[in-house]
């Protein structure tokens, strides 16, 4: 049976970490990082993830800004507010929550943020910094994963690593950094022909798809770790993962829960870059 990682217990110990480290950099340079959280609409789980991240900023005593437009604003709008935020010298991070309205488009939303705010790690410099192996904000789910490999101590280099998911915002990015810790790596996506072979061969397998346990048990290597990044909501209102957890629990070494596996290590890599963000504005080099 896989052990099952803890992302919940791991994520704690990160805040704990990030809260004294924040405490210190107050002390040292009366700077105390800031976090604004916009929000466009009222969807409900976009509600719920700001709340989140807003309460992660409190308990590790950051500064924590919401602010929220109507479902129907106009992109001027919202450009209007980042170009607030990006003068705003308390403000250190701007996370713009997506899905945005149709109206707004996102990627001139996502450039429109001041990359050394950018701590979702969206905006082309950052995702251009990863690329060429000098990283700058890196965007948070996959810096969590990586966070988690590390916990439970994988060695990365010369693994076989297949991501399923080629987003911006998981797959992507978490294939650059398994990359730049050497690991050879396989991108599985909605034309992948023949998944299953694919999949066999990870010695770390990471299901980033959002389809509710799509990852069979006879999908994974004997052995193998598996990191499930799906969220999906159930018909009776619980949260799935994209693995089919008790089938992967046989097969797998090690395996993380949904929930309680990378979802808390999402806040706890934005609270992170938040820091460093602030800690650069504190004390350039
Ligand atoms: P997305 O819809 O943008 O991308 C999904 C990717 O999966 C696509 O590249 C698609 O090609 C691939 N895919 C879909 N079905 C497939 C199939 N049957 N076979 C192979 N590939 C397939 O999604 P996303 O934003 O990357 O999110 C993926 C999942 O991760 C969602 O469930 C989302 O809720 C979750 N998520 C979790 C966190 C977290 O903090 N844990 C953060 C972000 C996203």
């Amino acid at each position: 049976m896989a052990e099952i990682i803890d992302g919940k217990e791991i994520a704690r110990a990160i805040r704990e970490a990030i809260r004294e480290e924040a405490a210190a950099l107050r002390e040292k340079t009366g700077v105390t990082p800031g976090l604004a959280v916009v929000l466009v609409g009222d969807d409900p789980a976009s509600w719920i993830y700001v709340r989140r991240k807003a309460q992660a900023c409190e308990e590790v005593r950051f500064l924590s800004r919401e602010l929220r437009l109507p479902a129907d604003a106009a992109e001027g709008e919202l450009l209007d507010i980042i170009a607030q935020l990006n003068g705003d010298d308390a403000i250190h991070g701007i996370l713009v929550q997506l899905p945005l309205p149709e109206q707004i488009r996102t990627q001139a939303i996502i450039e429109a943020i001041d990359p050394e705010k950018d701590v979702d790690g969206f905006h082309p410099v950052n995702v251009g910094r990863l690329l060429t192996g000098n990283p700058g904000h890196v965007a948070c789910t996959p810096r969590g994963v990586i966070e988690l490999l590390d916990r439970i101590g994988v060695d990365i280099a010369g693994k076989e690593a297949v991501i399923v998911g080629r987003s911006n915002i998981v797959g992507k990015p978490l294939a650059l950094l398994l990359l730049a810790r050497h690991a050879t790596v396989t991108i599985c996506h909605t034309r992948t022909r023949n998944l299953p072979e694919t999949t066999r061969r990870a010695d770390i397998l990471v299901a980033a798809a959002g389809r509710p346990e799509m990852i069979r048990g006879e999908m994974i290597k004997e052995g193998a770790v598996v990191i499930d990044v799906g969220i999906n909501r159930r018909p009776d209102g619980g949260l799935v993962g994209d693995v089919a957890f008790a089938e992967a629990e046989r097969r797998a070494a090690y395996i993380t829960p949904v929930p309680g596996g990378v979802g808390p290590m999402t806040i706890a890599m934005l609270l992170g870059n938040t820091l460093a963000a602030a800690r650069r504005i504190a004390a350039p080099v």
